[in-house]
C-alpha cells in the first residue's frame, strides 16, 4: 500500500525549472520563491468539493485540469502571470489509478503556464482539491474590480452559457443530442483560463473580473466595487456554439446568468477599442463589446432593439442557491 509520502513524491513531486521563480519546490516545510525584482504577488485560493462543484465519480484526469483552470483564471482577471501553486487534497481513499489521471490533467495545465507545483498536503476525508496560485503583476498594472469608470465600455472574451447548458441537460432539464451535450459538457469540464487575454489587458482595461457565478453576478461585483452602473445589451452577449441553436429565453437566461464558464468581463475606454482588439488578437481570444457603464447604481438589460427587458434570472450563489 502506498503511504502518503511515497504518493507525494510518485504523482505530485517534479524538479522546478530553472529560472521559473522556484528556488525549492514540494518536499520541505516550505517551498521557497524568487519573487521577480519589483513584482507584486498576486495569491488566490479556490476550492472543489466533490458532491457541490462536480459529479461524484468525475473524470479524474478533467478534474486535474479543472481544479488548477479556475485558479489561473482567477490570475488571468487581475492580469497577473501564473509562477506557482499549492495542492491541498483530501481524499476517500487510495487510488492509484485516479491519481495518475488527476496528476496527468494537472501538470499538462500547468506546463502549458509554466506554473510550476511547489508543494500542498494530503489527508484522507471526503474528496477535496483545494489550490491556491501564485502570479506576478507589475505594482499598479493588476486588473482590479474597484477600477470601472463612468463611459467605460463592457467586454467579454469567448461565449458564454454552455457549462451552463451542460448541467441543465445532465440534469435532464432540457434534452440535448448525444454530440451536443459532450460539446458543451468540455466547456464544463474543461475551461480555458484566459492567461495571455489577462496579460494584453495590462495597462489596457481598468477592471476585469473572471465570469464564475454568471455575467449578472459578477460584473455585479465590478460595478458595486467601483460605485457605477452599467446598461448590457443582451442580445450582444455571445451565446456559446451549443447555447447559440436554443431558443431565445433559454439563451440569454444560461449567457446572462449561468456559471462556471471562465471567461473574462472587463471593462475600457470607448479610446482603447482598437488597442483592445489588438491584445485580443495577440492573445489569439476573441471579445465582444457588450455594454456600457454609467453613473447610475443597478444593471440595466436591453435587447437589440433598445427596449428594457426583465430575465427571471439569479446568479449562483452557494448558500442562496438550491
Ligand atoms: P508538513 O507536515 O511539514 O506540513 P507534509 O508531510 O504535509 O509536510 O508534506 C511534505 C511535503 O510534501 C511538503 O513539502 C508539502 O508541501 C508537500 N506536499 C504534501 N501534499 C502535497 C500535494 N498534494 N501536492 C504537492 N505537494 C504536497
Ligand atoms: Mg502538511
Amino acid at each position: 500500500m502506498l503511504s502518503e509520502f511515497s504518493l507525494i513524491s510518485r504523482y505530485f513531486t517534479r524538479t522546478p525549472s530553472a529560472n521559473s521563480g522556484v528556488d525549492l519546490g514540494v518536499g520541505d516545510d516550505c517551498a521557497l520563491l524568487a519573487p521577480a525584482p519589483g513584482m507584486q504577488l498576486a495569491i488566490s485560493s479556490d476550492m472543489l468539493v466533490e458532491g457541490r462543484h462536480f459529479f461524484p465519480g468525475a473524470d479524474a484526469r478533467l478534474l486535474g485540469h479543472k481544479s488548477l483552470a479556475v485558479n489561473l483564471s482567477d490570475l488571468a482577471a487581475m492580469g497577473a502571470k501564473p509562477v506557482g501553486f499549492t495542492l491541498a487534497l483530501a481524499l476517500p481513499a487510495l487510488d492509484e489509478s485516479w491519481l495518475a489521471d488527476y496528476s496527468a490533467g494537472l501538470f499538462a495545465l500547468a506546463d502549458e503556464h509554466g506554473c510550476q507545483l511547489i508543494g500542498g498536503d494530503t489527508t484522507k476525508g471526503p474528496l477535496t482539491l483545494c489550490i491556491t496560485v501564485f502570479g506576478h503583476v507589475p505594482p499598479g498594472l493588476a486588473l482590479r474590480r474597484d477600477q470601472a469608470r463612468e463611459g467605460d465600455d463592457i467586454w467579454v472574451s469567448g461565449t458564454l452559457g454552455d457549462a451552463r447548458l451542460a448541467l441543465a441537460g445532465y440534469r435532464r432539464e432540457c434534452s440535448l443530442p448525444d454530440a451536443e451535450l459532450a460539446a458543451a459538457g468540455l466547456r464544463m469540464h474543461a475551461p480555458t483560463p484566459r492567461i495571455a487575454l489577462g496579460l494584453a489587458l495590462r495597462g489596457i482595461a481598468h477592471a476585469a473580473i473572471d465570469i464564475s457565478d454568471g455575467l449578472i453576478g459578477d460584473l455585479g461585483h465590478i460595478l458595486e466595487r467601483s460605485g457605477v452602473g452599467a446598461t448590457v445589451n443582451v442580445d450582444a452577449v455571445p451565446a456559446g456554439a451549443v447555447l447559440r441553436t436554443q431558443e431565445s429565453t433559454m439563451r440569454r437566461n444560461y449567457a446572462m446568468a449561468g456559471g462556471d464558464d471562465y471567461e473574462l468581463c472587463f471593462t475600457a475606454p470607448p479610446s482603447a477599442r482598437a488597442e483592445i482588439n489588438a491584445a485580443a488578437q495577440r492573445a489569439q481570444c476573441e471579445v465582444t463589446l457588450i455594454g456600457t457603464v454609467d453613473a447610475i447604481p443597478g444593471l440595466r438589460l436591453i435587447d437589440r432593439s433598445g427596449k428594457p427587458l426583465l430575465l427571471q434570472v439569479q446568479s449562483f450563489d452557494h448558500f442562496s442557491t438550491p
